[in-house]
């Protein structure tokens, strides 16, 4: 499935959206040559990918499957890990061995900006925060909890601190998951699934979205 990831296109053809790795010369629904009935709103274009390289994100939350990646190996309903990049793409994250400092293992990941790319203020600050924060006796590998004490409450307690610097009311773990992290998640398994649709048949059609 792996391949897709490049290249998942979409077109239009018998008021469908039809996806593929490659343009077939007839659509697969009605047999029809694809492109000599093609209006412009209707050419292939090139679904971007949901995933990105996590150490080429700065201050940024990131999201991936605590096993393997999200091509090929996640479910849907596989187990997650976050992680908190820093100005440097150096991912710090907790688990039962304590805080890690990854410079490798994020190459796939659902990603989500923290700072705005302007606020050079708190760029400037932020490593320093954020090794602060991993420094912090709470982090101890002993005190993880799989259940309560892990990584989102890493992620999510640096998020809050930053929220407070920044004069921002912090959130509440179900706030951040289903305002930042849910949205994102969807869209990713959404994109998944027609990867698995596509590398199995060839295709995958759906009704057209209005627009
Ligand atoms: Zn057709």
């Amino acid at each position: 499935m792996l391949p897709l990831a490049q290249g998942l296109l979409k077109f239009s053809h018998c008021q469908r959206d039809v996806f593929c790795s490659r343009v077939p010369p007839l659509c697969p629904i009605c047999g029809q040559s694809v492109v000599a009935s093609w209006r412009l709103e209707e050419a292939p274009v090139h679904v971007p990918c949901p995933f990105v390289n996590g150490h080429r994100e700065k201050c940024s939350f990131l999201v991936k499957p605590t096993r393997g990646e999200f091509l090929g190996d996640y479910d849907g309903d596989s187990d997650l890990h976050v992680g908190i990049t820093d100005t440097s793409g150096v991912v710090y994250h907790y688990n039962e061995t304590g805080v890690r400092g990854d410079t490798l293992g994020w190459e796939q990941c659902v990603s989500v900006p923290l700072v705005p790319p302007d606020n050079y203020a708190l760029i400037d600050q932020w490593d320093g925060y954020l090794t602060e924060h991993a420094a912090s006796e709470q982090w101890l590998p002993h005190r993880y909890s799989e259940r309560d004490h892990n990584c989102c409450s890493f992620a999510l307690r640096f998020i809050n601190r930053i929220l407070s610097l920044l004069e921002k009311p912090p959130l509440s773990t179900t706030q951040f998951t289903e305002r930042f992290v849910l949205p994102r998640t969807r869209r990713a398994s959404k994109y998944l699934s027609v990867c698995r649709e596509v590398s199995q048949h060839g295709f995958y059609a759906v009704h057209r979205e209005d627009r």
